[in-house]
Protein backbone atom coordinates (compact mmCIF):
# COMPACT_ATOMS: atom_id res chain seq x y z
CA UNK A 1 0.00 0.00 0.00
CA UNK A 2 1.37 3.43 -1.19
CA UNK A 3 1.36 6.39 0.88
CA UNK A 4 2.41 9.52 0.80
CA UNK A 5 5.20 10.14 3.27
CA UNK A 6 6.45 13.70 3.23
CA UNK A 7 6.16 16.12 5.42
CA UNK A 8 2.12 16.67 5.98
CA UNK A 9 1.46 20.52 6.55
CA UNK A 10 4.07 20.65 3.48
CA UNK A 11 0.64 19.65 1.61
CA UNK A 12 -1.49 22.59 3.23
CA UNK A 13 1.06 25.28 2.56
CA UNK A 14 1.16 23.98 -1.12
CA UNK A 15 -2.53 23.96 -1.43
CA UNK A 16 -2.82 27.73 0.06
CA UNK A 17 -5.21 26.52 3.18
CA UNK A 18 -5.39 24.45 6.27
CA UNK A 19 -6.11 20.78 5.07
CA UNK A 20 -6.65 19.64 8.73
CA UNK A 21 -4.38 16.67 8.56
CA UNK A 22 -2.94 16.75 12.01
CA UNK A 23 -6.28 16.22 14.28
CA UNK A 24 -6.23 18.14 17.14
CA UNK A 25 -2.18 19.95 16.32
CA UNK A 26 -4.31 22.11 13.00
CA UNK A 27 -6.53 23.67 16.09
CA UNK A 28 -3.34 24.68 18.20
CA UNK A 29 -0.13 27.63 17.83
CA UNK A 30 2.00 25.03 16.59
CA UNK A 31 0.16 24.32 13.02
CA UNK A 32 2.73 25.00 10.28
CA UNK A 33 0.29 27.11 8.57
CA UNK A 34 -0.15 29.32 10.55
CA UNK A 35 3.32 30.26 10.86
CA UNK A 36 4.50 30.04 7.18
CA UNK A 37 1.27 30.26 5.24
CA UNK A 38 3.10 30.81 1.98
CA UNK A 39 3.90 28.07 -0.53
CA UNK A 40 6.87 25.46 0.29
CA UNK A 41 10.19 26.13 -1.23
CA UNK A 42 13.13 28.33 -2.35
CA UNK A 43 10.20 30.47 -4.32
CA UNK A 44 7.46 30.01 -2.23
CA UNK A 45 7.01 33.32 -1.26
CA UNK A 46 6.92 34.51 -4.45
CA UNK A 47 5.87 31.48 -6.48
CA UNK A 48 3.11 32.78 -9.00
CA UNK A 49 3.85 29.11 -11.01
CA UNK A 50 0.26 28.72 -11.20
CA UNK A 51 -0.66 31.87 -12.76
CA UNK A 52 -1.09 32.85 -16.59
CA UNK A 53 0.90 35.84 -18.06
CA UNK A 54 -2.15 37.60 -17.58
CA UNK A 55 -2.31 37.06 -14.01
CA UNK A 56 -5.13 34.63 -13.70
CA UNK A 57 -5.03 31.16 -13.03
CA UNK A 58 -5.69 28.69 -15.42
CA UNK A 59 -8.51 26.54 -16.24
CA UNK A 60 -5.89 23.71 -15.78
CA UNK A 61 -4.05 25.36 -13.05
CA UNK A 62 -7.54 25.41 -11.04
CA UNK A 63 -8.69 21.87 -12.11
CA UNK A 64 -5.38 20.08 -10.68
CA UNK A 65 -5.08 22.12 -7.77
CA UNK A 66 -9.05 20.69 -6.49
CA UNK A 67 -7.97 17.17 -7.67
CA UNK A 68 -4.51 17.30 -5.78
CA UNK A 69 -6.27 19.26 -2.44
CA UNK A 70 -9.30 16.20 -2.65
CA UNK A 71 -6.41 13.71 -2.82
CA UNK A 72 -4.91 15.12 0.20
CA UNK A 73 -7.93 15.77 2.06
CA UNK A 74 -8.87 11.97 1.91
CA UNK A 75 -4.78 10.88 1.56
CA UNK A 76 -4.55 8.73 -1.11
CA UNK A 77 -2.04 8.19 -3.83
CA UNK A 78 -2.35 9.29 -7.64
CA UNK A 79 -3.04 5.67 -9.21
CA UNK A 80 -5.73 5.20 -6.79
CA UNK A 81 -7.46 8.43 -6.86
CA UNK A 82 -7.53 7.82 -10.79
CA UNK A 83 -9.01 4.39 -10.00
CA UNK A 84 -11.93 5.79 -8.35
CA UNK A 85 -12.59 8.60 -10.54
CA UNK A 86 -12.98 5.36 -13.07
CA UNK A 87 -14.99 3.50 -11.05
CA UNK A 88 -17.45 6.74 -10.08
CA UNK A 89 -17.77 7.35 -14.19
CA UNK A 90 -18.47 4.03 -14.52
CA UNK A 91 -21.39 4.64 -11.58
CA UNK A 92 -24.79 5.63 -12.12
CA UNK A 93 -25.78 9.35 -11.46
CA UNK A 94 -23.28 12.37 -10.97
CA UNK A 95 -19.45 11.41 -11.18
CA UNK A 96 -18.78 13.71 -9.03
CA UNK A 97 -20.76 13.28 -6.36
CA UNK A 98 -20.36 9.23 -7.03
CA UNK A 99 -16.76 9.90 -6.63
CA UNK A 100 -17.01 12.00 -3.29
CA UNK A 101 -19.02 9.44 -1.71
CA UNK A 102 -16.36 6.55 -3.03
CA UNK A 103 -13.65 8.71 -0.91
CA UNK A 104 -16.02 9.15 2.21
CA UNK A 105 -16.76 5.41 2.38
CA UNK A 106 -13.30 4.29 2.79
CA UNK A 107 -12.53 2.83 6.14
CA UNK A 108 -10.01 5.07 7.36
CA UNK A 109 -12.81 8.18 6.73
CA UNK A 110 -16.01 6.29 7.89
CA UNK A 111 -13.71 5.77 11.67
CA UNK A 112 -12.63 9.37 11.68
CA UNK A 113 -16.13 10.48 10.69
CA UNK A 114 -17.59 8.57 13.20
CA UNK A 115 -15.05 10.39 15.75
CA UNK A 116 -13.13 7.51 16.70
CA UNK A 117 -9.65 8.85 15.57
CA UNK A 118 -8.75 12.81 15.09
CA UNK A 119 -7.56 12.56 11.69
CA UNK A 120 -7.68 10.80 8.64
CA UNK A 121 -3.90 9.76 9.59
CA UNK A 122 -4.68 8.42 12.77
CA UNK A 123 -7.62 6.43 11.79
CA UNK A 124 -5.15 4.96 9.18
CA UNK A 125 -2.65 4.08 11.37
CA UNK A 126 -5.34 2.55 13.86
CA UNK A 127 -6.87 0.25 11.20
CA UNK A 128 -3.01 -0.97 9.44
CA UNK A 129 -2.32 -2.08 13.23
CA UNK A 130 -5.79 -4.22 13.47
CA UNK A 131 -7.66 -2.94 16.22
CA UNK A 132 -10.78 -2.49 13.92
CA UNK A 133 -13.14 -5.46 12.87
CA UNK A 134 -15.52 -4.81 10.06
CA UNK A 135 -18.55 -7.20 9.83
CA UNK A 136 -16.75 -9.32 12.39
CA UNK A 137 -13.84 -9.63 10.29
CA UNK A 138 -10.52 -8.24 11.25
CA UNK A 139 -9.23 -5.96 8.50
CA UNK A 140 -5.75 -4.12 8.07
CA UNK A 141 -6.78 -2.27 5.41
CA UNK A 142 -7.26 1.34 5.83
CA UNK A 143 -8.94 1.86 1.87
CA UNK A 144 -11.77 -0.33 2.34
CA UNK A 145 -15.16 0.87 0.51
CA UNK A 146 -17.98 -0.10 3.19
CA UNK A 147 -21.52 -0.24 2.12
CA UNK A 148 -24.73 0.46 3.56
CA UNK A 149 -26.00 -1.84 6.47
CA UNK A 150 -21.52 -2.44 7.11
CA UNK A 151 -21.16 -2.39 10.95
CA UNK A 152 -17.58 -1.17 12.28
CA UNK A 153 -16.25 -2.26 15.60
CA UNK A 154 -12.96 -1.87 17.97
CA UNK A 155 -11.69 -5.62 18.17
CA UNK A 156 -11.73 -6.84 21.38
CA UNK A 157 -8.11 -7.69 22.35
CA UNK A 158 -7.65 -3.70 21.94
CA UNK A 159 -10.22 -2.40 24.16
CA UNK A 160 -8.07 -2.84 27.09
CA UNK A 161 -5.19 -0.27 25.51
CA UNK A 162 -5.26 3.10 26.97
CA UNK A 163 -6.50 5.01 23.66
CA UNK A 164 -9.75 2.89 23.70
CA UNK A 165 -10.55 3.24 27.29
CA UNK A 166 -10.15 6.62 26.91
CA UNK A 167 -11.89 6.80 23.29
CA UNK A 168 -15.41 6.96 24.37
CA UNK A 169 -14.86 10.07 26.06
CA UNK A 170 -13.03 11.84 23.54
CA UNK A 171 -15.35 10.90 20.93
CA UNK A 172 -18.23 12.00 22.65
CA UNK A 173 -17.27 15.44 22.23
CA UNK A 174 -16.84 14.81 18.53
CA UNK A 175 -19.79 15.70 16.14
CA UNK A 176 -20.60 12.69 13.78
CA UNK A 177 -22.76 12.99 10.22
CA UNK A 178 -26.16 11.44 10.14
CA UNK A 179 -25.27 9.02 7.36
CA UNK A 180 -23.71 7.09 10.53
CA UNK A 181 -24.78 5.75 13.24
CA UNK A 182 -22.32 5.06 16.45
CA UNK A 183 -22.68 3.62 19.64
CA UNK A 184 -19.88 4.41 21.96
CA UNK A 185 -20.62 2.39 25.00
CA UNK A 186 -19.89 -0.58 22.84
CA UNK A 187 -16.90 1.24 20.46
CA UNK A 188 -19.56 0.27 17.19
CA UNK A 189 -20.59 1.97 14.71
CA UNK A 190 -22.18 1.19 11.40
CA UNK A 191 -23.12 3.07 7.55
CA UNK A 192 -26.43 3.72 7.18
CA UNK A 193 -26.29 5.19 3.85
CA UNK A 194 -24.47 7.07 1.50
CA UNK A 195 -23.83 10.87 2.43
CA UNK A 196 -25.68 13.37 0.20
CA UNK A 197 -23.61 16.45 -1.25
CA UNK A 198 -24.65 18.45 1.19
CA UNK A 199 -22.77 16.17 3.96
CA UNK A 200 -19.87 16.45 2.41
CA UNK A 201 -17.51 19.00 2.83
CA UNK A 202 -18.11 21.98 0.71
CA UNK A 203 -14.65 23.26 -0.03
CA UNK A 204 -14.26 20.88 -2.63
CA UNK A 205 -15.19 20.98 -6.06
CA UNK A 206 -15.62 18.03 -7.73
CA UNK A 207 -16.82 19.37 -10.74
CA UNK A 208 -13.06 20.86 -11.14
CA UNK A 209 -12.27 17.79 -10.36
CA UNK A 210 -14.26 15.47 -13.63
CA UNK A 211 -13.11 18.32 -15.88
CA UNK A 212 -9.70 17.67 -14.81
CA UNK A 213 -9.97 13.92 -15.59
CA UNK A 214 -11.52 14.70 -18.95
CA UNK A 215 -9.46 16.79 -21.00
FE1 LIG B 1 -2.25 21.63 7.96
FE2 LIG B 1 -2.84 20.70 10.37
FE3 LIG B 1 -0.27 20.98 9.61
FE4 LIG B 1 -1.79 23.10 10.17
S1 LIG B 1 -1.14 21.50 11.60
S2 LIG B 1 -0.42 22.88 8.41
S3 LIG B 1 -3.80 22.46 9.34
S4 LIG B 1 -1.81 19.57 8.73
Amino acid sequence: MAKYLGPVCRLCRREGEKLFLKGERCFTAKCAFERRSFAPGQHGKSSGRSKSVTGRESDFARQLRAKQRARRVYGTMERQFRRYYETASQRRGLTGLNLLQILESRLDNVIFRMGFASSRAQARLLVTHGHFMVNGRRTDVPSMLLEHGDVIQVRDGSRDTTFFKELADVAEKRTFPAWLGRDLKNLTGSVLRLPERSEIDGSLNEQLIVEFYSR
